[in-house]
């Protein structure tokens, strides 16, 4: 596979500020690469260096085959952004919003019809295309506004939180018209502090704290570093006879918690003795109502790395 982006020893302050501080990565041709952190990471410099609005201090920067200190036309031709900050004109209908955009990469006649009407149907306001944005909800402005950023095709798209603030409904639609573009072979940059939205949608995640990557990997890779346990929970009609000793008899357990109608019991992935703690429950007489597991979540990644949560 390509790579598609690479980026070393990237490097941004303001005045004194590090906003960016000496991070790596790449990006391969056609994975969604989730950009994970808290605000005031640095995704938002990170993405617009990328996007060619602002220049590094230090670094150096490849996409889709161009130095970006050898200049940025060939690389704006090829990539659309979704900035952090919707940018549309408020006062001309959706459509010709759109139009205005791809306009801007050449596309004339017929081409330029097709491909206005495919980025407007991919979010879903094609029914919409004669309204002015003055008359939509956040979500459908920020679906018009990636509408603008992929009209003419890009083969890199760039998108900085692009679900803050709206309805769940436009949000599950982003993400649905996300995937559809993955499945194009597009490749997507993704930046964003939710974190349940890099599970869903990305192949990989970058999570950066404090203008550095603290981690990075596949979600399951991310969840192996810090945390190789499953708690499980049982909700039983009778604990009574359930003693701490009983659990810690079995292989990987490492954590016993008795409570007023559930047991907690905390195990090691590698072990996985679920039959032996069933068994010991059972000998006991007790009746399970109702059982649930609960693994490591990129949240307790982020935790232990960095002692605080995503989205203080
Ligand atoms: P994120 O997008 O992850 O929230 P940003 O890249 O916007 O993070 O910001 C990283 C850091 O740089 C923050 O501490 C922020 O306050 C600071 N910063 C961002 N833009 C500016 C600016 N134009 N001037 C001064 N400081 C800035
Ligand atoms: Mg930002």
């Amino acid at each position: 596979m390509d790579t598609v982006v690479t980026v070393k020893n990237l490097e941004k302050s303001y005045n004194t500020k590090k906003a960016v501080n000496n991070i790596n990565f790449i990006v391969k041709e056609g994975e969604i690469l989730g950009l994970l952190g808290p605000n005031g990471a640095g995704k938002s410099t990170t993405i617009n260096i990328l996007s060619t609005i602002l220049s590094p201090d230090n670094g150096e920067i490849n996409i889709l085959g161009h130095d970006l200190k050898k200049g940025t036309n060939l690389i704006k031709q090829e990539i659309g952004i979704v900035p952090q900050e919707i940018a549309i004109y408020e006062e001309i209908s959706a459509e010709k919003n759109v139009r205005f955009f791809a306009s801007l990469y050449n596309l004339k006649g017929n081409q330029l019809n097709n491909q206005v009407k495919e980025a407007l149907e991919l979010v879903g306001l094609y029914d919409k295309r004669y309204d002015k944005p003055k008359t939509f909800s956040g979500g459908m402005k920020r679906r018009l506004n990636i509408a603008c950023a992929i009209a003419h095709k890009p083969k890199l798209i760039i998108m900085d939180e692009p679900t803050v603030g709206i309805d769940s409904q436009s949000r599950n639609h982003i993400l649905e018209s996300i995937k559809i573009l993955k499945k194009s072979g597009i490749t997507i940059i993704y930046s964003t502090h939710y974190m349940e939205e890099a599970e869903e949608i990305s192949d990989r995640i970058i999570i950066m704290n404090e203008g550095k990557i603290i981690a990075e990997g596949t979600k399951e890779e991310l969840k192996q570093k810090v945390n190789d346990e499953t708690t499980y929970s049982f909700n039983l009609d009778n604990l009574n006879s359930l003693t701490d000793k009983q659990f810690y008899k079995i292989d990987g357990v490492t954590k016993v918690k008795i409570l007023k109608n559930t047991l907690e019991i905390t195990m090691e992935n590698s072990k996985d003795n679920i039959n032996e703690i069933i068994c010991v429950i059972t000998s006991n007489n007790c009746r399970i109502e109702n059982m649930g597991s609960k693994k490591a979540s990129l949240e307790t990644v982020f935790l232990e790395l960095t002692g605080r949560n995503l989205r203080d």
